[in-house]
């Protein structure tokens, strides 16, 4: 329970220190413009939950609204979709503090003018996913939250440049062969091979770097494994793949 203040000093319309108060009625007017300052505060229910009662304080010039519930600030406000829409994708609750807290700033710095709440849920997760090496696809946030990848990976951009995020710190390039071996349909020996294959492929991008071992391991292993699937299972375009397959072994 929460009482809130509403100042009945002045008048809140035309900014006239005139206020009176009605006995019979129990609430402040402006002698001026005649608006009855009792009007805002169904103002404050809408904003702030529900009202249990209200007092009024004509000598101090008061109006005291006493609140059911948390009185919540604008910015708690906008953060309810954030506390709704995160337990959609089960993280680990470490991360889930951490998403919450990284998105409260970006709605204090106002990034939700720029993208979508869902957008930035998704950015924030994609990103302290990859650090904790938690082998999160965008396909995976796609498909709970339908944010596309690009503009998820957008939102990031801009987060990690307000909120200062540290270096992303790659999932390792191991959790993303187990994760890709297995989407596949494969056991773990595909992936154990791709593992130590993986060590040998010089490329920067962990998912197309993830793919190519897949690849390598695969035609190691005699497996028949078709690029534009393992494309789609890695979470990469297929001519990326294909380009960066050119040389390598079947
Ligand atoms: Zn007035």
């Amino acid at each position: 329970m929460e009482v809130f203040y509403i100042d009945a000093s002045k008048c809140t319309e035309c900014g006239s220190a005139k206020v009176g108060f009605n006995e019979k009625r129990s609430e402040f007017f402006c002698r001026d413009c005649g608006f009855v300052l009792m009007d805002s505060i169904p103002v404050i229910e809408a904003t702030h939950g529900k009202i249990e009662r209200v007092m009024v304080n004509p000598k101090e010039k008061k109006i005291a609204v006493v609140i059911r519930g948390i009185l919540k600030d604008k910015t708690e406000k906008k953060m309810s979709v954030f506390y709704a829409e995160i337990k959609k994708f089960s993280l680990p609750k470490y991360i889930e503090a951490e998403v919450l807290v990284l998105a409260k700033k970006a709605v204090e710095l106002k990034l939700t003018m720029s993208y979508s709440k869902l957008e930035i849920l998704c950015a924030l997760i994609y990103h302290l996913c990859r650090r904790e090496s938690i082998p999160v696809m965008l396909r995976d946030l796609e498909k709970t939250y339908g944010c596309s990848k690009k503009r998820v990976l957008k939102s990031l951009k801009l987060l990690r440049e307000k909120l200062a995020l540290n270096e992303i710190i790659e999932a390792g390039v191991e959790s993303y062969i187990i994760r890709i071996s297995s989407d596949l349909g494969y056991n773990g020996e595909l992936a154990t091979k791709a593992i130590s294959v993986a060590v040998g492929v010089n490329i920067a991008h962990v998912l197309l770097k993830a793919a190519v071992a897949v690849w390598i391991a695969g035609g190691e292993l005699g497996l028949k494994i078709k690029k534009k699937e393992l494309a789609r299972v890695a979470g990469i375009s297929e001519a990326a793949l294909r380009k960066n397959l050119a040389g390598k072994a079947k």
